[in-house]
């Protein structure tokens, strides 16, 4: 079944572009960690649009920040100025301060692949010509486009839009003697996600970012962050690169910074930023005022709430259920961005759809692991009423 296609004389139409799989569940309407599908059937989301409503759906602070931004001014252009962007620019550098100890600027956009578009931009022009190259880890995802393609280490996601753009290298990650096997006098920057996420829930060992970092200083590189979907709370502290408690040059972000409003922005320590130039970089949307206004809203919710002690406290709480079920090998990941590797066997896309079958929203990330990334504001409660749910989709499972 594919929820986006309908019959018209007889013949199936998609009016999309097929390049994501059909869609098996319409959803129309949600509530804090609870979604409700076409036909009214109640679902819980365990995984958030992929770590995204971090705050659950609809939430009232984010809802009421659209709604008051949308009647007092959308949109302006960056020839002039809005309040609401420099409001949350400096929300932005005050939580990067906070957790690197230094002064920056921020760039914002309107996606995670575009905040590494802007990084990428600006290692180049940090590096120099003749020192422009990235190097990523093997497994990474850095988005879509051609150059965030590019950085992204699936060779395999690269072969239907060859030739790649020049400039990208890779490495085995958590690696550091393949990093620096890597590293030509071409390089200027390394890339790298705290956890990789769509790689399967891979946390960075804390010793190898560690090393990572004393590589880029003694080599003069940038260290770039992708903490597209490990920012803003989601694995138990702000960003992930504290867990290893390095420090890096450039982190960019989205995701969860606009709880399902698109936006994105390149975070970097003011020197760094200083290379850029008016021209340089740019973006219609960038620092546009409503969606600014979300980022503001957000983060203030997320204080407000001390969402990565949420997340630190109820992942531990789901994780040790989880392990606990019978079926499940391991878990992995840190505060509530999980994977569930299962019992040798059992397939995680099977599992996926009888969960869903049940109400209970995931995603097989890997071919025997599921993710799951449910609402920092999940309850006990919730938690209990998906780990029954995958308890008894797994006793039902034939291994
Ligand atoms: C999702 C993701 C991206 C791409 O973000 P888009 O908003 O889809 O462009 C980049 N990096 C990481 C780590 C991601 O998880």
């Amino acid at each position: 079944m594919n929820a986006h296609a309908f019959d018209t004389q007889g013949m199936q139409y998609c009016p999309f572009m097929p390049v994501f799989g059909p869609p098996q569940v319409m959803f129309e309407r949600g509530s804090g960690t609870e979604l409700w599908d076409a036909d009214g059937k109640r679902y819980l989301d365990f995984l958030c649009g992929l770590a995204v409503t971090s705050l659950g759906h609809s939430h009232p602070v984010v809802a009421e920040a659209i709604s008051r931004q949308a009647n007092q001014l959308l949109h302006v252009s960056n020839l002039f100025a809005n309040p609401a962007a420099l409001k949350a620019a400096v929300q932005v550098n005050a939580l990067l301060k906070e957790t690197t100890g230094h002064e920056g600027q921020v760039f914002f956009c309107n996606s995670g692949a575009e905040a590494n578009e802007a990084a990428l931009k600006l290692a180049r022009k940090f590096g120099g010509r003749g020192r422009h190259a990235v190097v990523s880890a093997y497994g990474s995802f850095h988005g879509r486009t051609l150059a965030t393609l590019a950085a992204t280490g699936q060779p395999a996601k690269h072969e239907a839009f060859q030739p790649m753009p020049d400039g990208f290298r890779y490495a085995v990650f958590n690696d550091i003697a393949s990093l620096e096997g890597a590293i030509d006098p071409t390089v200027g920057a390394v890339l790298l996600e705290p956890v990789q996420g769509e790689g399967g829930v891979v946390p960075a060992d804390a010793q190898y970012l560690r090393d990572v970092r004393a590589l880029c200083d003694e080599r003069g590189l940038l260290l770039i962050m992708d903490e597209v979907q490990t920012g803003y709370g989601r694995t138990g502290e702000w960003f992930g690169f504290q867990h290893a408690g390095v420090v890096p040059d450039v982190v960019t972000m989205a995701k969860a910074m606009g709880n399902g409003f698109p936006v994105g922005a390149c975070w970097a320590k003011r020197e760094i930023a200083a290379v850029f130039k008016p021209g340089d970089h740019g973006s219609t949307y960038s620092g546009t005022a409503i969606a600014t206004a979300v980022v503001s809203a957000v983060i203030d919710e997320m204080r407000r709430i001390d969402a990565p002690r949420l997340a630190r406290e109820r992942g531990a709480e789901l994780t040790a259920k989880l392990a606990a079920v019978p079926g499940v090998d391991s878990v992995r990941g840190t505060g509530l961005l999980l994977a569930v590797e299962l019992a040798a066997g059992i397939d995680a896309k099977a599992v996926y759809a009888a969960l869903l079958e049940r109400g209970i929203v995931t995603n097989a990330v890997t071919a025997t692991a599921l993710r799951l990334a449910p609402p920092l504001t999940v309850t006990t409660e919730q938690i209990d009423e998906a780990v029954a749910a995958l308890t008894a989709v797994l006793q039902e499972t034939p291994q």
